[in-house]
């Protein structure tokens, strides 16, 4: 039976995007069973499919384990067996939330509070309001982040390329090694990517504009030079010249040039690092940056949380021994 939230106004699985708050998630999703259920019918909506085979079960049927009062050696609730590889599985396998010893309605909310914070959210945060150690948060925020990159789409239309620098507080003399350059590359009204370079060359400038922008784009940047050569393949290049403090201009044919949605994502994501993480290492700052252009691409989405339970259920895991190598 489906619960108040789900049923709302959403069709099978969809909540109420307007009616829902952490309140509501907490109330409804504490409940240990009923959080796994969640997932469940998110991750099989058609009936549970074993992650070691891929056997859906419309053959060879997996059975769900009921634990039996009394047992010795009792089943743990969630468990199925399946009917093919004869293997036990439950909805977690080979999911971000396998081997956690996080309770799944702690990961919900950990997931709505990355959903809903527009700047963020820090580990110490999540540790503080969940009642997890700082070391669990810190591991579920990196494996949240982690699940949430991975988006190869290449940008169409007109594109908005700049470069910003990330970090380099401390002393002036070694501040500018501490820098790290970044780059955002913005479809005009649509998706986003963002690359970690070693520093802002026209080869590493070239690479980015090819792994994330189709040749048909029409691309505005600064009138950096480095961008010039990269470019000539593309349908057009626009150049805005920031030094003449020139930041948006309407050509002959009425488009618009600017990098003015680049330099928006940028001052969110130096409130991000400011405001809310603090301090992060240049190691870990692509998946930061993962994070923030996976909620800057889905602000339009106004059934945000579940869609990224859908997603998180299918994403790549990160295991702990990969993030601390
Ligand atoms: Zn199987």
């Amino acid at each position: 039976m489906k619960n108040d939230i789900e049923s709302a106004n959403k069709g099978e699985s969809g909540f109420d995007a307007d009616d829902l708050n952490l309140i509501k998630l907490a109330q409804e999703y504490s409940d240990e069973d009923k959080a796994r259920e969640l997932l469940e019918r998110l991750r099989w909506p058609d009936g549970a499919i074993c992650p070691h085979c891929k056997n859906d079960g419309k053959t060879k049927p997996n059975s769900k384990l009921t634990p039996k009062a009394g047992s010795k050696s009792a089943v743990r609730k969630g468990v199925y067996f399946c009917g093919a590889c004869r293997k036990q599985f439950t909805v977690t396998v080979k999911t971000v939330f396998e081997g956690s010893h996080i309770p799944i309605s702690k990961w919900l909310m950990a997931w709505f509070i990355v959903c809903s914070s527009k700047k963020s959210v820090s580990a110490h945060q999540l540790h503080r309001v969940l009642n997890i150690t700082y070391k669990a948060a810190w591991f579920m925020a990196h494996r949240i982040r982690f699940a949430l990159g991975g988006d190869e789409t290449k940008l169409t239309g007109t594109v908005e390329v700049d470069e910003t620098f990330v970090g380099g507080k401390g002393e002036a003399k070694t501040n500018f090694s501490r820098h790290v350059p970044v780059v955002a590359l913005i479809e005009r009204g649509g998706k986003m990517h963002t690359r970690v370079v070693s520093n802002v060359s026209q080869k590493n400038l070239g690479q980015c504009l090819n792994e994330c922008v189709d040749k048909s784009a029409i691309v505005n940047t600064d009138n950096h030079d480095a961008y010039k050569p990269a470019l000539k393949e593309y349908k057009r290049h626009d150049t805005v010249n920031h030094s003449r403090d020139e930041y948006y201009r309407i050509n002959p044919d009425g488009s618009i040039a600017t990098t003015n949605s680049a330099e928006s994502f940028f001052s969110l994501l130096k409130r991000g690092v400011i405001g809310t993480w603090h301090r992060i290492s240049a190691k870990h700052l692509a998946a930061y940056l993962d994070e923030m252009s996976f909620r800057f691409n889905r602000r339009k989405d106004a059934n945000l949380f579940l869609d990224t339970l859908r997603h998180m259920v299918t994403a790549p895991v990160l295991t702990f021994e990969k993030l601390t190598a």
